[in-house]
This record gives C-alpha cells, structure tokens and sequence, in this order.
C-alpha cells in the first residue's frame, strides 16, 4: 500500500503554523487563524427530471474576512470535503493578501459531478446551494466565483436566485460572469498574463534579458496559452509544451526548437486544451513523452496545467540551464522539489504568487460590478500589470529582507498582512 497522502487541510494548517513560528505569533493569533472563521455544510433537496428528489451535500467555508469581504471558487467536486474545502478557503486569504486586494478568503461547493446531471438538474442545484447561504453571502459579505467544473452560466443561475430573494439587482454578487452580464474584460487573459509578468520581473532582478531566453510549459489550457502568448509578444522563445493529446487520452510534449507557433498550435487544440498528436507532427512538432517538458535545455519552467507535477524524483532530471520555475498551476512543485531546486540556485516564483493574475481580475470584476461601470480591456489590462509587478516586488524585498525563499516569504507576508488587519479591527 502507498503512503496516504496528507489532508490539504493539514497541510495547510502546518504551511500556517511554520509562519506563525517565523512570526512569532501569540496563541490567540494561531487560533484565530488556523481554523476558518465560520462554516457552512448543508443538504440541497433536488427535484430531479424523472420527478424524484436527491438530496446534494453544498458548502461554503469563509476562512477570514478581516482584510475585506471573502471572495472564493464554487466548485462541484464529487470527493469535496469540508476538509478541502477549509484548506482552499484558508489559501485564498493568502492568496488576496499576497496580491494585497482588500478581500478574505472563502471557498464552497456541491458533493456532485455536473456531468451525471442535466442542465435543469443543475440549475436548481445551485439555486438551491444559493437559497441554503443567501443570509450570509452577498456583495459586501462573500462573493462566489467559477471554480473546477462550474462556469458563467452556473454563476447566473446563482446571481439570479439571489437577486430574486432580495428583490433587487446585485450585480457584485457573484464574479466570473459573462461580459453581457456585468462580467469584466480581460478575465480570461489575466491568469496566464500574470504569470508572466512576474517572468519579466524575475529576469530583471536575475539580470537576464527575456529576448534571449527560452521556456517550456506544461498545460495548454487557459492559464498555459495566454501565458505563452505574452512572454512570446515579449521577445521570449517557447521550445516545448506539453498537454493531453485528443486522440489516446496521454499526455505528449510537443517540442519545436525553433520556437512553438501559437496560432497554428491554438488551430489543433480543442477547448480543452487537448492538442492533436498526428496534425502537430505534420506541422513539424517533434513528439515526446508527457514529461519531456520538464528535461529539455531552456531557462524557464512553466508548469500550468496539474499540481504535484515536479516531485524529488525529477529533480535531478531538470536541466541545469533552469534558472526560473514559475508556477501557473497551484502546488505543482512538491516541498521536497522546492528545496532542492532552491539549492541548486532555481528561482521559484510561488503559485500564491504567480498565479494571483486570476483573482486580482476577479477583484476588478467585483469593483466594476459596484459601481455598474464597465472599464476597457487596456485599463484592466494595465491595472493587472501594475498590480502584479507590485506583488512581486513586495514578495521578494520581503525575502531579501528575511532570508527566506520566495514561497515562505509569500506566506509569511500574508499572514502577517492578515493578522495586522485582525489587530487594528481589535480582534487581537
Ligand atoms: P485548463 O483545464 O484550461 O488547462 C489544463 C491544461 O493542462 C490542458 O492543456 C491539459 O491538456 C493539460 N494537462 C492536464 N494534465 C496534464 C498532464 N498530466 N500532462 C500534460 N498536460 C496536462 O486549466 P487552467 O484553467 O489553465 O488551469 C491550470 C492550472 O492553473 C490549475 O492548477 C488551476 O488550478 C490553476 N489556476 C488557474 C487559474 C485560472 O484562472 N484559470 C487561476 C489560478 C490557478
């Protein structure tokens, strides 16, 4: 039998007590913080198509507020536990104070796979889920968004059952809506580009200019395309990207040493980001095996697609030509990766880091959403930019200053950003 791997919660929760130790702080602090401020598990009767009722176990878990009002995924999630759930809720409050937006972390879902239910089915699920926490969800309160397998639509339902109990309209109540409802420009672009941007920043600081640099990625979905798109307009060259193949469900690594073209590549991608292994050889792709991406001679590592994708047992199949691992997906470098790399002189820039272009473009959705006042892409786009150079910087002076490494010094400063907030509120 295999080792059972650790709760995400526990997990957590040790990620927190190693900053509490590192900040010294006092009991009260680690209580108040270790465990989620309130939550919330329920049952959703569902009136199902063949006129019976299936009984649905929801979610919501709001971790801390004291930054501003919680803000987090609603996922459907057959294995959801209130366990993952608090682990995801406790991250997302790092998470907004890393990028330092004034907003908690919360995190919720159903106990369901949206693939065994029809449409219908679904939408009285989460009106349902919406019914069971209207009293302590709402714009000023906590604020939904899309997570693993829920989508404009699921948010829509949610906005329009909420708006119907209040009879009002509250367009900040739910993120991740479609641009004709309230939703912001620029949200698909923003994880991916976010990643970047701290990319370029990290070069800076390393001394290394991007023009002369080379990548490759893991993932060719969202976060994976759009990151490949800018650090490609800004003079990068991507050498290898793997993803799912379409036909035979592996994953391959598509290598061009001359450079990946993104067009032709999007061209033979479904909305998946499944590529197509027999259309890329015919456009030159040199096929590999699904973990090539990771072996092959260039600068920069970018895995977005999966966590847990760089373990001890790859590191030493990592090229020593690495000098950057920018972590697009969540957690994909295991603790024990991460040290090693770190001491072999690899700059790892942190998921709760990299990766917070999604939620600081949720948190302009939410701004915009307030005011029922529609900003243009380019502002959107350059307020992210801002946002996230401003993020890098504060994470990396604060390691400088600390001696930490990137991830520990991310959450260190998120911890101490939130226990600040606890104690000028009196609650400390
Ligand atoms: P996605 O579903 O759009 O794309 C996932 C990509 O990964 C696909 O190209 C898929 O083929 C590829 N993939 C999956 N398993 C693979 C494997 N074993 N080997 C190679 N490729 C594989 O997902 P996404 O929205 O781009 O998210 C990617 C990661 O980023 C996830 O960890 C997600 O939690 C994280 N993330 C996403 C956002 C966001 O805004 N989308 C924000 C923060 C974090």
């Amino acid at each position: 039998m295999g080792k059972k791997r650790p709760s995400p919660y526990k997990t957590a929760q040790g990620q927190f007590d190693l900053a509490a130790d590192l900040l010294h702080l006092e009991q009260p602090a680690r209580q108040l913080l270790r465990t989620p401020l309130r939550e919330f598990q329920f049952s959703i009767p569902v009136r199902m198509d063949h006129g019976g009722i299936q009984v649905f176990r929801g979610f919501r878990v709001q971790h801390n507020d004291a930054r501003g009002p919680g803000k987090g995924g609603v996922r459907f999630q057959r294995a959801a536990t209130l366990d993952s759930v608090r682990a995801q809720a406790m991250w997302m409050t790092w998470k907004c104070a890393v990028a330092d937006i004034p907003l908690g972390g919360s995190m919720g879902g159903f106990q369901a796979d949206p693939r065994n239910l029809s449409a219908p089915e679904q939408e009285r699920l989460c009106r349902g889920w919406v019914r069971q926490l209207a009293k302590n969800l709402g714009p000023w309160v906590d604020v939904p968004y899309p997570d693993l397998m829920t989508n404009a639509q699921h948010m829509i339902w949610m906005l329009d059952e909420y708006e119907t109990i209040y009879g009002r309209k509250y367009p900040g109540f739910i993120m991740g809506k479609p641009v004709s409802l309230g939703g912001s420009q620029g949200r698909i672009e923003a994880t991916g580009f976010g990643v970047v941007i701290t990319i370029r920043e990290a070069l800076r600081v390393l001394g290394l200019d991007i023009h002369q640099t080379s990548a490759s990625v893991q993932g060719f979905g969202n976060v994976g395309q759009y990151a490949v798109q800018l650090y490609q307009q800004m003079g990068g060259t991507v050498t290898a990207i793997a993803t799912w193949n379409q036909e035979d469900r592996t994953a391959y690594t598509f290598r061009k040493a001359s450079g990946v073209k993104l067009e032709e590549l999007k061209a033979i991608t479904n909305a998946y980001g499944e590529v197509h292994k027999h259309k890329a050889q015919d456009l030159g792709y040199q096929l590999l095996p699904g973990e090539a991406w990771l072996e092959q001679p260039v600068d920069i590592l970018i895995p977005a697609a999966l966590e847990q994708q760089i373990s001890r047992s790859k590191v030493e199949a990592i090229s020593s030509q690495v000098k950057l691992i920018a972590e697009g997906a969540n957690g994909p470098t295991t603790p024990r990766a991460s040290g090693f790399l770190q001491a072999r002189g690899v700059h790892i820039i942190p998921d709760l880091l990299a990766n917070a272009g999604g939620v600081i473009s949720s948190y302009f959705e939410q701004v915009q959403s307030n005011q029922n006042y529609a900003w243009k892409k380019g502002d959107i786009l350059g307020e992210l930019d801002v946002k996230m150079a401003a993020a890098y910087y504060d994470v990396s002076d604060f390691a400088a200053a600390t001696q930490l490494d990137m991830r520990t010094a991310a959450i260190v400063m998120a911890v101490s950003r939130v226990v600040d907030a606890c104690r000028e509120r009196g609650w400390l």
